[in-house]
């Protein structure tokens, strides 16, 4: 099997060292950085396939990196930072960041958010080499070409923008999507900055997804930042 490598960039030892151990034992191949510019060298001498990044580091703010990193290459970036602020999730996500964890984290959440950015990014890695055409968690199955939506083979009844957002959550299950990356996909570039709309139809579409609203199943919010949805179930 193809090894995935994997770069920290952290400036904290022991962090470094807790997450390269874990990451190594289990077959990944590891590699540090303390800074944002060592960062930035190794990424283009490595090509790693995914980028942990801390956003307070020695040189330049992270934010730095993300946007660095983004002018030329789309491999997964996971922030693991101490900043727990709203918008500061919101920022590093619209840069382009992929998923964000706040410190302290648990190993086994980061793990399984590394392996979900991973099998975006490598749908061929998974089964054949065609793009997923259905999505399903739970009872739940979404068929992008035939755009239905079941539960435990019973049809809902979506509006065509409930099915856009729907859909879009899913084929970026497990990741969290700000407010405006859903706003955007959605209504395009000339959506409203104001997500009143969207979350009048996600009360909609929740009603007609889960069975207790309060507590979804399917569809997950994180306050002030934006929604994820259930991660797609591995292909068999
Ligand atoms: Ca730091």
């Amino acid at each position: 099997m193809n090894k995935f490598n994997v770069l920290i960039i952290e400036d904290e030892k022991n962090i470094c060292n807790f997450i390269s151990k874990t990451l190594s034992s289990q077959g990944y191949r590891v590699s540090c950085a303390s800074t944002g510019n060592e960062a930035l060298s190794l990424a283009t001498s490595l090509c790693p396939d995914i980028l942990l990044l801390d956003l307070g580091l020695p040189d330049m703010d992270g934010m730095e990196v993300i946007h660095r990193f983004r002018t030329w290459s789309n491999r997964p970036i996971i922030v693991v930072s101490a900043r727990t602020l709203e918008i500061d999730k919101v920022r590093a996500l619209d840069a382009g960041a992929d998923d964000y964890l706040t410190k302290p984290f648990g190993i086994s959440e980061l793990m399984a958010r590394i392996r979900t950015s991973l099998r975006h990014s490598n749908p061929a890695a998974n089964n054949g080499d065609t793009p997923p055409h259905l999505y399903h968690a739970k009872g739940l199955e979404i068929n992008f070409f035939k755009r239905t939506i079941t539960i435990d083979r019973n049809p809902i009844h979506l509006t065509p923008i409930e099915y856009k957002i729907v859909a879009f959550l899913a084929q970026n299950s497990g990741k969290v999507m700000t407010y405006s990356a859903v706003m955007n996909s959605v209504w395009g570039p000339y959506a409203e900055s104001d997500n009143k709309i969207l979350r009048v139809n996600m009360a909609n579409i929740r009603r007609k997804l889960e069975k207790n609203p309060a507590e979804p199943i399917y569809i997950f919010t994180e306050v002030g930042v934006g929604y994820r949805m259930a991660d797609d179930e591995e292909p068999l």
